[in-house]
């Protein structure tokens, strides 16, 4: 078999932890496989290279910022491969650029737009163990990009796609997905199996088990994946398309904390507002969630939209340059949360929605914003009572049983 494993910050976060990724990647390549490993960076190296860089500004260059956030894994990969050597299992490592990862210039969130496997393939038929630096490609000016936080999935997922393997798994600090984040609710319960669009919105809503654009891009190219765990050899959690036939009607509880919003107070009321605050916000890729808008009575309106938390000082200033009415007040908060629930069982139930919102009324939290799909609800909260939230529906919807 072809075999892509993917590794996570804290699977690699030692030199010891190297080592037994080391021995892993051994056994499966002993068991007749042959194997491509995605690493991470040491676990607090990316989050420690953002620092020093904000330590001379908030808004670092991006290209430079890449180049920079882009040694991380570059660490990790050329030490496996040193390992893997010394251990009499030749291995080459190679960065993003080497292993053919060609992306669009959105700095510190690229999208992949091809993938030029042939040193990989080549260094397979030559029986060696490739090892790849996650989360990073180059563009098209040769300038080395990253994919956003938590790309090393994304970078197995592609890679996985592109050279057609077998399986994608991807190892980390949990023994697969649970039912929500087990470091909020150790009650939380481990799903054997759970179909990509359920694992989309799960992501795309906070799981961070798995980055949520990596879930897209497996379900596009049909990539089978699979998330467990590096520390022990439980069985994980396979991503697939097959919606179960259980009757759990909702699969798991998200928590989004990187959350933020911005109200526009008396917005004139008139055709084109909306479409010119959120077209210049689209334009600078800014990804706006959960929008509200209230008619007042004097003509005006009310803007409220929710931004990912970073990026709320850039979506601010975009809101005061389009300056949609002279009188305008502009509000920030960041400090609110999302949390959601998921299930493809919604789809066919009545009542989900209400428990939610009488779960949360009966622990005295306020809900602030609501939104929907086919298979989940979304509500913002303050971040005091995220955790609370989560445990809460979690005993409602019995995901504890
Ligand atoms: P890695 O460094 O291996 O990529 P991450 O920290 O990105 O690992 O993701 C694993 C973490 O995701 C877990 O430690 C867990 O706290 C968190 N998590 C959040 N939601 C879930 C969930 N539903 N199931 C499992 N883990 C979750
Ligand atoms: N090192 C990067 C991050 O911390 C990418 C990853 O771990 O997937 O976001
Ligand atoms: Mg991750």
């Amino acid at each position: 078999m072809l075999i892509v494993q993917k590794y996570g910050g804290t699977s690699v976060g030692t030199l010891e932890r190297i080592d037994a990724v080391a021995e892993r990647v051994i056994k499966t390549k002993k068991e007749g496989n042959k194997v491509v490993v995605i690493v991470s960076a040491m676990s607090g190296v990316t989050n420690r290279l953002i620092e020093y860089a904000n330590f001379f500004t908030n808004e670092p260059l991006g290209r430079e910022m890449d180049l920079l956030l882009s040694a991380g894994e570059r660490v990790t990969s050329s030490l496996l491969a040193i390992a893997l050597s010394a251990k009499g299992y030749p291995a080459i490592a190679f960065s993003g650029r080497q292993a053919g990862m060609i992306t669009d210039h959105f700095h510190t969130k690229a999208r992949i737009s091809a993938i030029n496997p042939e040193n990989i393939n080549k260094a397979l038929q030559d029986d060696k163990i490739v090892v790849v630096a996650g989360f990073q490609g180059v563009d098209e000016n040769g300038d080395v990009t990253t994919l956003g936080r938590g790309g090393s999935d994304l970078s197995a997922v592609a890679i996985a796609g592109a050279i057609n393997a077998d399986v994608c798994e991807i190892y980390t600090d949990v023994d697969g997905v649970y039912t929500t984040d087990p470091r909020i609710e150790p009650k939380a319960k481990k799903l054997d199996q759970v179909s990509y669009d359920e694992m989309l919105e799960l992501a795309s809503l906070g799981a961070k088990v798995l980055q949520n654009r990596s879930v897209e891009l497996a379900k596009k190219l049909n990539v089978n994946l699979i998330t467990r765990s590096s520390f022990n050899d439980h069985e994980g959690t396979l991503i697939t398309g097959e919606e179960k036939m259980e009757d759990a009607i909702i699969s798991g509880i998200a928590l989004d904390r990187n959350q933020a919003r911005i109200t526009v107070r008396k917005v004139v009321d008139r055709p084109g507002v909306a479409a010119e605050i959120f077209s210049a916000l689209a334009k600078e890729e800014i990804n706006v969630d959960m929008i509200i808008q209230n008619v007042g009575r004097d003509g005006t309106t009310n803007l409220g939209f929710t931004v990912p938390e970073n990026e709320l000082h850039k979506a601010y200033e975009i809101i005061q340059k389009v300056n949609p009415n002279s009188g305008e007040v502009i509000e920030s908060d960041n400090e609110i949360v999302k949390v959601s629930i998921v299930g493809v069982g919604m789809k066919s139930h009545s009542g989900v929605a209400s428990l939610a919102f009488q779960t949360l009324a009966d622990e005295g939290i306020n809900i602030q914003m609501i939104s929907t799909s086919e298979i989940k609800i979304s509500m913002i909260i303050n971040e005091k009572y995220g955790e609370l939230a989560v445990r809460a529906l979690h005993k409602a919807y019995n995901l504890d049983k």
